[in-house]
């Protein structure tokens, strides 16, 4: 059932409209195929998609940001990246989804679609500066972010700050320029790593090099702003350790990995457990079945999914926060619970997501 909340479980959306943003992103525009009512999202959440794709036993599962504005109620847009191999591995294959979207997903296309979810949102009704801070593809929620506060007539101050490697990879340039220059309270800065011979600064870009500490200092000389931060690994830890280092509060940068998260530097989850008021005593045995392995979990070992890395267990995972179910497992015996918000819970009462659960009791797993 659809509700302008949002629906239960996959709904069938087709691709109303395919757009090139730079040589390596496309946008997708989307529509529900039952014509019925689009629910709104918050800037910043994304959509969970199901791809079956015919060299695969199993479906592909993927999450993609919402990169328009909530104010456009006729479809959501995504835009994608398309990965290629690892520079240091050419001979791997090449990313399995985003490929497929940018050679396979056309204009009619149909695709299963979980309604908008995520925690890494932005409300443009809220006060202070704001700085948005992405590295390549980590922009899509920035520019949904930026579309919002133009459409809500927003005055809180946004420094728009972007790093790319040059103008063939660089999506959605020139919407972010004409944001900036037609609202005084946005403010836009792109750095490219590489320009291209062709790249013109000051037009372009607004400087060549790594968006690093020295420049967000002469940026935002003061402190006060709340960073939303998205992009490659190094780019994160690099950038949120050095705001850290300047003084700005770890609760005032919140972020979102695209890829494998890591810590970037307090572990979370495990600070979350201790907050439950969890008496230190308490320990259950997991078993993890397919691995062979079993493990004593206590309120210090964190989530399932730490539990099983710090025994030898390498499931797969992906975003870490409970969202995008690259790490869902089936629940074989015994009870677990959630430890934050904002799980996008599995359909079936047997499944967990074990990046983000703990047992309540003895435990076994098929991982
Ligand atoms: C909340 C969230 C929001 C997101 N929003 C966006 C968005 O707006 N836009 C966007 O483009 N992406 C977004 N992503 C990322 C997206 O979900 C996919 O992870 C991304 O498109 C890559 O998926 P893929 O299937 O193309 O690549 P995968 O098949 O997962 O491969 C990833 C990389 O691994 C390499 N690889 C494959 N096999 C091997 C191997 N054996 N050894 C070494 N390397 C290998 C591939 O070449 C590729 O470079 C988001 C992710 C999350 C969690």
């Amino acid at each position: 059932m659809t509700t302008e909340l949002g629906w239960e479980g996959y709904r069938t959306f087709l691709v109303d409209r395919r757009e090139a943003e730079s040589e390596t992103v496309t946008s997708f525009y989307l529509v529900p195929e039952d014509a019925g009512v689009l629910p709104s999202f918050r800037p910043g959440q994304s959509l969970g998609f199901s791809l079956d794709l015919p060299d695969r036993v199993v479906p592909v599962i993927r999450n993609y940001t919402i990169s328009n504005s909530p104010r456009d109620s006729s479809h959501y847009r995504i835009s994608i990246k398309r990965e290629p191999p690892p520079a240091n591995q050419p001979d791997q294959p090449p990313g399995v989804s985003s490929n497929y979207f940018h050679d396979q997903v056309q204009v009619g296309a149909r695709l299963q679609v979980r309604a908008p979810s995520g925690q890494f949102v932005l409300r443009p009704e809220g006060k202070g500066p704001v700085l948005l801070l992405s590295g390549g593809i980590g922009c899509t929620p920035m520019i949904a972010m930026l579309n919002a506060i133009v459409d809500s007539g927003s005055t809180r101050d946004v420094w728009f700050v972007h790093g790319v490697r040059n103008g063939r990879e660089h999506a959605f340039g020139a919407s972010v320029r004409a944001a900036a220059q037609a609202h005084d309270n946005i403010r836009a800065h792109i750095c490219y790593s590489r320009p291209d011979d062709g790249d013109i600064l000051g037009e372009d870009y607004d400087s060549a090099g790594h968006v690093n500490a020295e420049l967000l200092q002469s940026l935002l000389p003061d402190t006060s702003a709340q960073v939303f931060l998205c992009g490659s690994m190094p780019f994160m830890k690099a950038l949120y350790n050095d705001l850290i280092e300047r003084g700005f509060d770890e609760f005032q940068i919140v972020y979102e990995f695209f890829g494998n998260a890591c810590e970037l530097r307090e572990p979370k989850p495990k600070q979350v457990v201790a907050d439950m008021g969890l008496t230190s005593d308490v320990e259950f045995n997991v078993e993890f079945r397919q691995s062979g392995v079993s493990a004593s979990w206590t309120p210090s070992s964190g989530t399932l999914l730490e539990l099983a890395e710090a025994n030898g267990v390498e499931p797969d995972f992906v975003c870490r926060s409970g969202m995008c179910h690259s790490c869902l497992s089936v629940i074989l015996d015994g009870g677990f619970e959630y430890i934050h918000d904002g799980v996008v819970t599995p359909m079936g009462d047997d499944e967990v997501l074990i990046c983000s659960a703990r047992p309540t009791s003895d435990l076994v797993i098929d991982v």
